[in-house]
């Protein structure tokens, strides 16, 4: 048995080898830079217009308005003193162009257009490399793509990036007693819904598996699964069988597989009998067969574990502080993840903490960590980790 802080070190420590691959910029939303990226030229590449309304030469209130450039326009405009032409958002501003006028603040007779107020020197004007210089370093290697990185990414005309590949992720349930839902379903047995929970995870952080097998809890069965999942994947993720019941038969048939423990069992509620191992250099998590448990075990260990070997510096929900609406202690013995909803910033602890409960983790949105034995008080903060 490990502490939490051993089985997240022994996680952190270990050694992996990053794989890159070239991505196109439609799919590498979630992938972390494989290269660092200088600016290819300036952005702006020119200065430009920040408003649609008037590019001015010379500072006055009125002007001789001599025509008009849009957005897109390429042709060379020049301006003379005191003329001014009609300019719209994101166009090239004519030389000698001294500031932009929003249309609002102007009127036009004739050819003559008038300004409500004086203009500034520079106003509404964008400048060339206002942004970012030709050479500027934009990103480092590890950097993950947001949306707005990717747009920044398409705004220097970058259409391939290359990026850390992200693991391929293998998931085995097990248990006599599953079914399929939608299937029919006899006394004694339980539908299957383990497997949805941890897609469904990966999915929201930007993963997704490859291949999902039901196993029966059948020696044979389970290390011939476990064998053939392990020939398509870098992460094997197993739900139940791994407890110390008489059909659980995971332990041991990675055992045979070649897979070596790293750790098996963390005193934490829920999720103690979580098993994570290696081969080579593939990882196996088998999370307990409790649907709560598997999912918690998820957020706290195995997402880590996916975005340290997709190249992220910073991996792992961050954990943040709330106040806790009510008193609460924790008489579990264990220290514990708790089912909690953050509300309005303040944390509460929902009711239907069984590792079975399934119900109060979906109606809540976080998990809220507290020590065996600790006594809260309302009000005092609690470290949560926000799964939705
Ligand atoms: P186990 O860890 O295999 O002993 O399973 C512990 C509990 O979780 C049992 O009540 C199982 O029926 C239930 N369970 C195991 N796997 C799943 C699953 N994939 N979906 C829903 N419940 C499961
Ligand atoms: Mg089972």
């Amino acid at each position: 048995m490990v502490t939490i802080e051993e089985a997240l070190r022994i996680i952190k420590d270990q050694k992996i080898n990053l794989k890159s691959e070239p991505k196109p910029l439609e799919e590498a939303l979630g992938h972390a830079l494989a290269t660092n990226t200088v600016s290819p030229f300036d952005v702006p590449e020119f200065d430009n217009s920040a408003m649609d309304g008037y590019a001015l030469c010379g500072l006055y209130q009125e002007y001789r308005l001599v025509g008009e450039v849009a957005a897109g326009d390429s042709k060379d405009v020049s301006l003379k003193d005191g003329e001014a032409v009609r300019i719209f958002t994101g166009a090239k501003v004519p030389k000698n162009t001294m500031a932009v006028m929003m249309q609002e603040k102007t009127s036009v007779k004739e050819s003559t257009l008038f300004l409500d107020e004086m203009p500034k020197a520079g106003q509404n004007i964008r400048r060339k490399g206002g942004q970012l210089t030709e050479g500027q370093a934009v990103f480092e290697k590890g950097h993950i793509l947001n949306p707005p990185s990717l747009a920044l990414m398409g705004s220097l005309g970058l259409s391939q990036l290359e990026v850390f590949s992200k693991p391929l992720i293998n998931i085995i349930t097990t248990g006599n007693e599953l079914v399929k839902p939608g299937d029919p379903k006899s006394v004694g047995q339980i539908y299957e819904s383990n497997s949805y929970a941890i897609s469904g995870a990966l999915q929201q952080f930007g993963f997704q598996h490859h291949q999902k097998t039901q196993i029966k809890d059948d020696f044979e069965a389970t290390k011939a699964g476990i064998k053939s999942a392990l020939e398509s994947c870098d992460v094997l993720i197993i739900s139940g069988g791994i407890s110390v019941g008489d059909y659980d038969f995971v332990k041991q048939s990675l055992e045979e597989n070649g897979v070596n423990e790293l750790f098996y069992k963390v005193f934490q509620k829920p999720g103690k009998p979580l098993y994570f191992g290696r081969k080579d250099n593939q990882f196996v998590f088998a999370l307990p067969g409790n649907p709560a448990s598997s999912l918690t075990c998820f957020y706290v260990y195995v997402l880590p574990l996916l975005q340290k070997l997709s190249g992220y510096g910073n991996y792992g929900l961050p954990t943040y502080q709330f106040p806790i609406k009510h008193a609460y202690e924790n008489r579990f013995g264990r220290p514990s993840f708790l089912k909690a909803a953050v509300v309005d910033g303040k944390v509460e602890v929902l009711d239907g903490q069984g590792s079975s409960m399934i119900q109060s983790m979906a109606k809540g949105n976080a998990l809220a960590f507290v020590n065996e034995g600790e006594v809260l008080n309302e009000g005092d903060l609690v470290k949560c980790k926000l799964i939705a």
